[in-house]
């Protein structure tokens, strides 16, 4: 019985082919139902059985011993009991046609194998047995029950068939079942991968396709399939751009394809628009790749294309709003300029550098806020910075860029700008700088006019002494400040003599001469600073002494008095002959008994009066009331 061996292996040779046309014809037909697959497979494992069967060792007449066992406990353990039981009615119906006296314990063998192979696979979780372990038992338990259904033999033939075909019988059924399980579970494995694959390729968002060196789709994503007219991907595999697109557009999609295969260079993101009949025009981004097998042969290529209109809008949008944006830049009479966060310039218009012109060259897209100050500084373009200020402080100027403020900077040209900064809410910062010299011009005039006005209203028109209002208000504040300091304050009263007489005579325009004639002898006989003159009313005057004590007082009012009398101006109603003064002189110590500065006038006027008494021209002196000093007892 050496033939057992020799027997039985070309069996399983027969089982093997017979299950590979199976994988293959499966993997050809991958999109079968799951129940036809099953059928395909118990189908398939029937003819491995028949097959067997017809190659089988024959025992006795009408007793044959082939791998059918295994083959279908193979059905069962790997494609379930569906497939195991039409292996089963195959493998049963041909034996029962073989005929002769093993057909009934074949059949029994049949049924038993069948029961315990399904009762394997509810055992596994009613899903095909796929790892080493699982595959390996299966084996061993075939291997097993191809010896067990041997006691259905009778008793005498038994012991006969254990020696001479047990141990072929055994090894070959178990080798039969491991083959089977192996190659089912390698090449599940493996459809399993490609199907992934397939999944990922077909269902991918945007366009996705491979095609082969004649540019012929293998696949391609349901989008391709539907932006062509297809409802599957696979009728999409086999096409060429010639069969999809007009001539010219296939040629050309054919060249850029042929140049991508020929050159080994892939096409990266190249954009088209494309205009379809009836639909908006849309604009598309597209990338191929040239594909290498593992010999690194040129394959094909994969392509992707993706719809980029929204983002193309979108940019088209944003580039006009900027092109907006810089003409309303341009246009504008100020100086705009933004910084980053990082204090350099991201852009500013052509005004912002006219308005500084020795420091335009650093003010520049880049520059950095430090190297604008230093420009500024060392070509002494601004007042109000030093043109020998230290780096240390030019770097501190540069610091104040990060805060909001408006400031006015005078130029060394003449010319002031008003320069505002606003921190934006991603720290960038905005400047806006604006010529204000004509504003900063009327301005200062506005402050000269009205420092004209105030000195008119402060000034008598006739004499050009301070008047009577500004007196007042000095007198007020001498006052104050002499009670405070303690000081001594002293105020003379100047009185024209005759002077009515004086008008009369030679008129009121002579009068006013004389007037003024007399302030000027006045005012510079008073000269100290501090020493306020003014016309106090008609052709009096009033002279206020800060820190003259009487003594003073008396000797400056006798100047004035002399310096009147030494105008020499003839005055016959006078019986001077010439026109005099009359002058009274008070003083205002810490002592003196005074409330307000009214007192103080009515007594110099009350020292007044005592001069013209005297006969005119001449000083009169009145001493202020004093505080009683209590001595202490
Ligand atoms: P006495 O010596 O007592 O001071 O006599 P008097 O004539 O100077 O005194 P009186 O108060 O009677 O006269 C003052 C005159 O001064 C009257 C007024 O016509 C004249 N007068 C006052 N203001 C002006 C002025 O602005 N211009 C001229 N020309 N005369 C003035
Ligand atoms: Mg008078
Ligand atoms: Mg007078």
């Amino acid at each position: 019985m050496d033939d057992v061996w020799k027997i039985l292996a070309g069996n399983l040779a027969a089982v093997a082919l017979i299950v590979s046309i199976w994988t293959h014809l499966s993997y050809r037909f991958y999109q079968l139902p799951p129940k036809l697959r099953c059928v395909g497979l118990g189908g398939t494992m029937g003819l491995a059985a028949i097959a067997s069967m017809l190659l089988s060792v024959r025992f006795d007449v009408g007793v044959i011993f082939d791998l059918r066992l295994a083959i279908i406990e193979s059905a069962a353990v790997f494609g379930g009991p569906g497939a195991a039981l039409i292996t089963a009615i195959m493998a049963a119906g041909f034996r029962t046609y073989l005929g002769g006296a093993g057909v009934t314990p074949g059949l029994t063998a049949i049924v038993i194998v069948f029961v315990l192979g399904s009762a394997l696979w509810f055992f596994a979780g009613r899903k095909p047995l796929s790892n080493a372990p699982s595959i390996l038992s299966a084996a061993v338990l075939a291997g097993c029950l191809s010896i067990a259904v041997l006691v259905l033999l009778p008793q005498a033939d038994f012991q006969r068939a254990v020696d001479q075909v047990g141990l072929p019988i055994v090894i070959l059924n178990f080798a039969t079942t491991a083959a089977i399980g192996f190659f089912l579970a390698y090449f599940r494995r493996f459809t399993l991968e490609r199907d992934i694959l397939y999944a990922a390729l077909t269902q991918a968002p945007d366009y996705h396709y491979v095609k082969d060196l004649k540019h012929r789709f293998i696949v391609a994503n349901l989008n391709v399939a539907r932006h062509n007219g297809r409802a599957r991907s696979s009728e999409m595999v086999g096409l060429t751009d010639y069969d999809l697109a007009l001539k010219e557009r296939a040629e050309h999609l054919m060249a850029v394809e042929a140049d991508v295969m020929r050159t080994g260079q892939p096409l990266d993101h190249f954009e088209e628009f494309l205009t379809e009949e009836g639909k908006p025009p849309r604009w598309y981004s597209t990338s191929k790749v040239p594909l290498r097998n593992r010999q690194g042969d040129m394959v094909g290529l994969a392509g992707v294309t993706v719809d980029i209109t929204e983002k193309k809008l979108l940019e088209q949008e944003l580039r006009s709003s900027r092109n907006i944006m810089a003409q309303a830049m341009a246009e504008m009479s100020d100086g705009l300029a933004m910084f980053g966060p990082d204090g350099r310039i991201v852009f500013c218009n052509e005004q912002y550098r006219a308005l500084f012109p020795k420091s335009a060259y650093a003010r520049k897209e880049g520059s950095h806020i430090t190297e604008i100050v230093r420009a500024a500084v060392r070509n002494g373009e601004r007042q109000d910075l030093s043109i020998d200020l230290d780096e240390d402080s030019i770097q501190a100027a540069g610091q104040t860029l990060f805060i909001n403020k408006d400031e006015v900077i005078p130029l060394t040209d003449g010319r002031w700008l008003s320069l505002r900064t606003r921190v934006t809410e991603d720290n960038h910062v905005l400047a806006l700088v604006s010529d204000i010299t004509a504003m900063k011009e009327s301005e200062l005039s506005l402050k000269n006019f009205a420092e004209q006005m105030k000195g008119l209203a402060e000034t008598d028109a006739l004499t050009g002494l301070a008047n009577r209002r500004s007196f007042d208000d000095c007198l007020q504040r001498e006052f104050e400040a002499a009670k405070q300091s303690g000081r001594p304050l002293s105020l003379l009263l100047i009185d024209v003599d005759r002077f009515k007489a004086y008008n009369d005579r030679y008129g009121h325009l002579a009068g006013d001469g004389c007037l003024k004639s007399v302030a000027g002898a006045i005012a510079s006989a008073a000269r100290r600073s501090g020493d306020i003159t003014a016309r106090f009313g008609g052709e009096e005057f009033a002279v206020l002494l800060p820190d003259t004590d009487c003594d003073k007082a008396v000797a400056i009012a006798e100047t004035i008095r002399a310096s009147i009398r030494d105008l020499s101006i003839l005055h016959e109603g006078s019986e001077y002959g010439i026109v005099t003064a009359s002058l009274g002189a008070t003083v205002f110590t810490p002592n003196s008994r005074v409330g307000n500065p009214a007192e103080l006038v009515a007594r110099a006027d009350l020292a007044l009066y005592q001069a013209k008494d005297a006969g005119r021209d001449c000083v009169g002196f009145q001493r202020l009331a004093e505080e009683r000093v209590k001595k202490p007892a």
